[in-house]
């Protein structure tokens, strides 16, 4: 017997890639070294456990007010931006109601509407995937969404809008905007300086890529406090561990190892785009912490695979294009190693 409500059933799980090889370059994930020590320092802390985590997280909050510059009121935290971007559609999107968003960009956006029954449109990039803002606000105006989701740096594409043109998609609707900033410590277009100027902006962060700490699960929105009570009222309490907020509190505090960090994998980015081109390979501009190409060769994921190397490969109307994390310089020069010998 089928349980599931009517709105799931179409779904698949959210399936990861299980194969594991030595160069791991699928999934936008940094590099493990980064603050491995605090591991240890939180062994040594006097952390407890068998109480709640203190639910107004004002120590990691102070934390993010010194990175970002905004007060507690201001921010609220939770289990990787993946729960935060889940909890902007629980609060603001009822059933029926549309939500407008990129297309191609991150997946889970659909699926987080397709769970609470809500209209989702993909605004088309146009070709090479250059993100057009007059039709995003065309398509905004027609299709009247309720929330607006922006991936920018977009994922998987790596392509950027300018501050300018997001200022312009803000300014032209009063729908709620979620922009978000996943990748955007490895561009140059934050919006978060400004992000108080509206009443319809927040902005998703998350300490998963430049701080590279996707294992802890930390994310976090910064946005008028409106909007942030909002979110408030649908949050379950304790959504973040006590261990991931002590974690992410300590990193954020020594946040200059994440900015030399950037500056590397900056550097390393252009490398692989020019190494790419250089080849022959169709590869695009990227903003982020990754490398999107096409490439004709027959099973190429399989045979990086086998030279002990994994890159994401994507199926359906991306079916050809490849999208490659930017890592160590040791592992990069494996990776474009192995990928001349494939082709
Ligand atoms: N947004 C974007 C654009 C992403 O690519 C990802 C993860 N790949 C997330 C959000 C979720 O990140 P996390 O839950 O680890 O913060």
């Amino acid at each position: 017997m089928n349980r599931e409500k009517e709105s799931i059933r179409s779904l698949e799980p959210y399936v990861t890639n299980p194969t594991v090889c030595s160069v791991k370059l699928d999934a936008n994930e940094g590099d493990k070294d980064l603050y491995r020590d605090l591991l240890k320092k939180l062994g040594e802390s006097d952390i407890t456990l068998n109480y709640y985590p203190d639910d107004s997280y004002s120590e990691l909050k102070k934390e993010i007010n010194n990175y970002v510059g905004y007060e507690p009121k201001n921010i609220t935290v939770g289990n990787g931006s993946s729960e935060l971007l889940d909890l902007c559609v629980k609060t603001f999107v009822d059933k029926d109601e549309t939500i407008l968003s990129l297309d191609p960009t991150f997946s889970m956006y659909s699926i987080y509407a397709q769970v609470f029954s809500a209209k989702y449109i993909g605004a088309k990039a146009e070709e090479d995937f250059k993100v057009n803002v007059d039709s995003i606000i065309k398509d905004i105006k027609e299709n009247n969404p309720k929330l607006i989701i922006l991936c920018n740096p977009n994922n998987p594409t790596g392509s950027v809008l300018t501050k300018k043109e997001v200022r312009k998609i803000v300014k032209s609707t009063d729908a709620l905007i979620a922009l978000d900033e996943a990748y955007m410590e490895f561009g140059d277009e934050s919006l978060i300086d400004e992000v108080m100027d509206y009443d319809n902006l927040l902005i998703v962060k998350t300490v998963s890529k430049a701080f590279s700490l996707a294992g802890i699960r930390m994310g976090y929105i910064v946005a008028n406090e409106d909007i942030i009570t909002s979110i408030e009222k649908v949050r379950a309490p304790y959504n973040l561990n006590s261990l991931s907020a002590y974690i992410a509190t300590e990193a954020l505090r020594q946040k200059e190892r994440m900015f030399d960090y950037v500056k590397k994998i900056k550097e390393e980015r252009e490398k692989i785009y020019k190494a790419l081109v250089y080849l022959g390979v169709k590869a695009y501009k990227s903003g982020a912490n990754f490398v999107f190409f096409k490439s004709d060769i027959d099973n190429l994921q399989k045979k990086l695979v086998d030279k002990d190397v994994l890159i994401r490969k994507f199926s359906g109307k991306l079916d050809g294009y490849y999208r490659v994390s930017v890592g160590t310089k040791g592992q990069n020069e494996k990776f474009l190693e192995a990928f001349k010998e494939v082709i």
